[in-house]
């Protein structure tokens, strides 16, 4: 087998193991970037993020067609989904993308290796697959993400009962989806389903949707999304789920089995490890994660991680963020994360976004804080789109103004906290935000408005 050397390598080329390799290249070094996948972009590109936004677009696009345009005084007759094209479309433009980062590692001269990585030494991997070859390096970066979480008594078969995976590319609209577990996929992916025409019911283990999101925004959210035509069961334990005949069966705790066509497992992601042999190098994982310093490095010299593998949320622009520090660490002996200020969206319609604390960790950690709320209904903008479900939060302390945290629930919430979190990084009191000239009419005066309200000062409510 062929031993080639390069300075870094990074294993696994998602968003947080090829941006890491790109910046690397940057800063000189020589750099290799391996994955067992053909296609570049991991999780995120090839069956996360990126597909899942663009059936959410569609799905959305079909649903403003049915019934959204007439309230806008267009008719249109004979609207109908065409759901191979749907997919056909979702497939061009992951491709797109996973070929732009085949165009960037060339531009970076970044050298992609095709195959499972496995640890040897601390300075050495091995690489079996497509490529079959052994790379020493100074550095290696673990950069290998994320699988979804299974549940026991749950039989996956990949095509009724199945992960986030496949239910990007079901065949056919569900008549009966039944999706376990309300956070960030199952929300999503209910959603569009929901809106191609499945009936979607959703079992959630707590008493609330989203956990970790601020809780007035979930309910919020709960409202809006059961409106829309989705049907929760919180507090509901699932025991099992599976294949009886045509159709599934999923049975929960203390309430009826549930029949349906279609399950998605939805309960979380853990840790992609496996097979690194991360034990010949002695790294032990803690709670499923790998241990990391500030500086992303091991308790092995030379061998770092980033991203879904580590401490923190799962999230492609945390990891992103991470690849970047841990480069810069590496080659200029410093790299910077605010762990503080890493926004999350969720691409239902409306939006869910969030940067800072929740009203529930400020109480937690008895930080005195003033509120401010703005609701859509009032913004000239929400009305002209005919999108006025929704309000915007922003919590400031109590005794400096300081921004804390900022919660959307709003039409394109996802760019909006953009504004936010730059205001954040900043230092921004809310009073700062609310002296920002806002153009007129937008949606981000409704931020501006909620940080007035902060002080009792809006001006449209
Ligand atoms: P999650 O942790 O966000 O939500 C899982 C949900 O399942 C929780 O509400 C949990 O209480 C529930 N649950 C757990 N066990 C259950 C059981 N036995 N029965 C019923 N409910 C149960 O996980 P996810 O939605 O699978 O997402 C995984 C990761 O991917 C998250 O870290 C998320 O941040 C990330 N993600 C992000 C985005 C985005 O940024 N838009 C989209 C999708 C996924």
């Amino acid at each position: 087998m062929e031993t080639r050397a390069f300075d870094l390598v990074v294993i696994g080329a998602g968003p947080g193991g090829y941006v890491a390799a790109i910046r690397a290249a940057q800063l000189g070094l020589q750099t290799a970037c391996v994955d067992k996948e053909a296609v570049l972009g991991g999780t995120c590109l090839r069956i996360g993020c990126i597909p899942s936004k663009v059936l959410l677009e569609s799905s959305a696009r079909y649903q403003e067609a049915l019934t959204g345009l007439a309230q806008h005084g267009v008719r249109v007759n004979g609207v109908s989904l065409d759901l191979p094209a749907v997919l056909q479309r979702k497939d061009q433009v992951v491709r797109a993308l996973t070929k732009g980062i085949e165009g960037l590692f060339r531009k970076n001269k970044i050298t992609h290796f095709q195959g499972t990585a496995s640890f040897l030494s601390p300075h050495e991997i091995e690489v079996r697959g497509q490529d079959n070859v052994r790379l020493q390096a100074k550095h290696f970066i673990i950069a290998t993400g994320s699988v979804s979480a299974p549940l026991p008594g749950v039989e996956l078969d990949g095509e009724r009962i199945v992960t986030s995976t496949e239910a990007l590319s079901f065949a056919e609209v569900p008549r009966r989806l039944v999706v376990i577990g309300a956070g960030f996929i199952g929300l999503e992916l209910s959603c569009v389903w929901q809106r191609f025409g499945a009936q979607v019911t959703v079992l959630e283990y707590l008493n609330r949707i989203l956990p970790g999101t601020d809780e007035e925004i979930a309910q919020e959210a709960q409202k809006i999304f059961t409106r829309q035509g989705l049907k929760f069961h919180l507090n509901t334990r699932v025991t099992s789920a599976r294949r009886v005949g045509g159709h599934c069966v999923v049975e929960r705790e203390g309430a009826e089995p549930l029949e349906c066509d279609y399950v998605l497992l939805a309960v979380g992601r853990v840790p992609h490890t496996a097979g690194l042999g991360l034990e010949r190098l002695g790294i032990a994982l803690e709670r499923g994660r790998i241990p990391v310093n500030e500086r992303f490095a091991t308790a092995v010299p030379g061998v770092y991680a980033i991203g879904d593998v580590i401490h923190g949320p799962m999230l492609a622009h945390k990891a992103e963020e991470e690849g970047i520090a841990c480069v810069e660490g590496i080659v200029r002996g410093h790299g910077h994360v605010d762990y503080d200020l890493i926004p999350g969206v969720v691409y239902t319609h409306p939006e869910i976004a969030a940067v800072g604390k929740t009203e529930a960790q400020l109480k937690e950690r008895g930080i005195p804080y003033r509120k401010g709320i703005f609701p859509l209904l009032a913004s000239g903008r929400a009305r002209t789109l005919g999108e006025t479900e929704g309000k915007i939060k922003v919590l400031a302390h109590a005794e400096t103004d300081r921004l804390l945290g900022v919660h959307l629930i709003a039409p394109h919430a996802g760019e909006m906290i953009g504004e936010a979190a730059a205001a954040m990084a900043f230092g921004a009191s809310a009073e700062d935000l609310a002296r920002v000239c806002h153009a007129h009419p937008t949606l981000s005066e409704a931020l501006k408005e909620a940080a007035l309200a902060v002080d009792g000062r809006a001006i449209h409510i």
